[in-house]
């Protein structure tokens, strides 16, 4: 007899790197996607959406085995190129890192989703379903529910090994909240999220390539990640009310003056500014605590689990990560022909829980650095101190962001704990230091200082 097969509802990101490292160890699956076959056409939306992969993502598509196709897609990004909001300084780069690896990648969501279905299509052992929606996961009964978009007709999964991987509006884990299996708690955050286009300017880009551009306002921010087009994609992030908030920009007008007057640098790149304001949607954003993921065969992963903020560029990183976790429990189960799926569930519910709490508070803290921090010279000033430390005690020393974004072997919880000691080291020395000790340079009895702090609090 065979191994039982599995059932993946959702294929977007997560679903089908899943899919394919489970089709790897022999095991039969189906993939349900809601959407039609995005290799039958091109993109839906027309625009570009991008995202920033980092070395936990990359760590999960190396391991199944596909960096050779995504890596031709990833364009790479070495800091925050800061504009800052005096219209007469010059944007400056804070890199993301000390060493030339230390960099993240931005990739168009669709080209991504494309190569991973490509992937998942070639395996013998994936089923794929478009055009499907997942509706109702009963853990009792063992059933998954599922609805072909286009004849309407309901049909049911008996005897069912469900992963919910569709995302962070998930069906599958409302159907278990509402029958109790799990309960959901939704922090929606009060800012908003609308995505613009900024074309090449005479066919090169219109901003330095190689950075993510932001343009920090304290109360709010503009960035921008490029894509292969020599086009960026920009994200305005305000708050849904007040003043500015997107509910006071309800005319072309209004746009246009807010632009110019906050962002006159990015709005002079796009000519169609206020045209596309009207026309693009607006998106929500927030973080989702799920307890418990799993119930008997069924599994929630990727964001339908823990859905967060994206001020971090981590919630598919962490997808992906989830997907490296799982296949790595699968590896520890051996090849048996039946796995003890509820046993696995429980235990990726059990081992990769706190992690997830760890990124989600990290992306939401980010925010603040990202719309506000940077500008500030005390953050300032501890980022230099904290590469310095770094350089010279690389194995102790790790900045938080760095540790997020190129330490896959540190996991987000140890990220976020070590990070705080190292916050309080920054601060002790901060705390110490007379006039001449708040340069961005710490001198040497600060380094005395910081060496005896490092050895005994880390
Ligand atoms: P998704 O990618 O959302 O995939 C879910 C899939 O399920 C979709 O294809 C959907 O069509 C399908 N589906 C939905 N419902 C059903 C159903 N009932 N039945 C069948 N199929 C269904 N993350 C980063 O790492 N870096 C970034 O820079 C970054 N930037 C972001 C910027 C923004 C503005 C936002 C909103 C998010 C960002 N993220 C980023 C987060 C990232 O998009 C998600 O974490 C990631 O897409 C999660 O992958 P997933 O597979 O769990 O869900």
């Amino acid at each position: 007899m065979g191994l039982q097969r599995v059932h993946v509802a959702g294929g977007g990101l997560a679903g089908p790197l899943l899919a394919v490292m489970l089709a790897q160890r022999g095991i039969p699956l189906t993939l349900y996607e809601r959407r039609s076959d995005p290799r039958a056409h091109g993109t839906t939306s027309g625009r570009s959406i991008n995202l920033a992969l980092a070395d936990r993502g990359i760590r999960a598509l190396e391991q199944a085995g596909l960096m050779g196709q995504i890596r031709p897609m990833m364009l790479p990004m070495r800091g925050r190129m800061v504009h800052d909001p005096q219209a007469d300084s010059a944007p400056r780069l804070l890199p993301y890192g000390q060493r030339d690896r230390e960099v993240i990648y931005s990739v168009g969501r669709e080209a991504l989703n494309r190569v991973l279905i490509e992937a998942a299509a070639r395996l013998p052992e994936v089923q794929l379903r478009f055009d499907t929606t997942c509706t109702d996961a009963d853990p009792v009964r063992g059933t998954l529910t599922c609805q072909d978009n286009r004849s309407g007709a309901r049909h049911e999964v008996r005897e069912a090994v469900t992963i919910a991987t569709d995302g962070a509006g998930s069906a599958l884990r409302t159907s278990l909240a509402r029958a109790g299996h799990v309960v959901v708690t939704e922090l929606p955050l009060e800012h908003d999220y609308k995505e613009l286009h900024v074309p090449p300017r005479d066919a090169q880009y219109a901003l330095r390539a190689e950075a993510l551009h932001v343009w920090p306002r304290h109360g709010y921010m503009l960035i921008a990640l490029p894509n292969p087009d020599h086009s960026f994609t920009a994200t305005l992030f305000l708050p849904r009310t007040g003043a500015p908030g997107f509910d006071t920009l309800g005319s072309d007008a209004a746009v246009e003056e807010f632009f110019r007057s906050e962002f006159p640098t990015a709005a002079a790149l796009i000519p169609d500014l206020a045209t596309q304001f009207r026309t693009h949607p607006q998106g929500h954003l927030g973080t989702i605590h799920t307890d418990p993921w799993a119930r008997g065969s069924v599994l929630l992963l990727g964001d339908a689990a823990h859905a967060i903020v994206p001020f971090h560029g981590q919630g598919m990183n962490a997808a992906f990560e989830d997907c490296t976790v799982l296949d790595s429990l699968l590896e520890g189960a051996g090849k048996s022909a039946h796995h003890d799926w509820p046993g696995i569930f429980a235990t990726f519910n059990a081992v990769r829980r706190t992690d997830a709490q760890a990124i989600a508070q990290m992306a939401l803290e980010n925010y603040a650095e990202m719309r506000s921090a940077v500008l500030d010279e005390r953050f300032l000033r501890h980022k230099a101190w904290a590469l310095q430390l770094e350089r010279l005690h690389p194995a102790r020393f790790i900045p938080r962001y760095a540790m997020v974004m190129f330490h896959p072997e540190i996991s987000y919880s140890q990220a976020l704990r070590r990070g705080d000691v190292q916050q309080q080291i920054l601060a002790a020395l901060d705390q110490d230091a007379d006039a001449a000790g708040l340069a961005t340079q710490l001198n040497g009895a600060q380094l005395a200082r910081a060496q005896e702090l490092i050895a005994a609090w880390l």
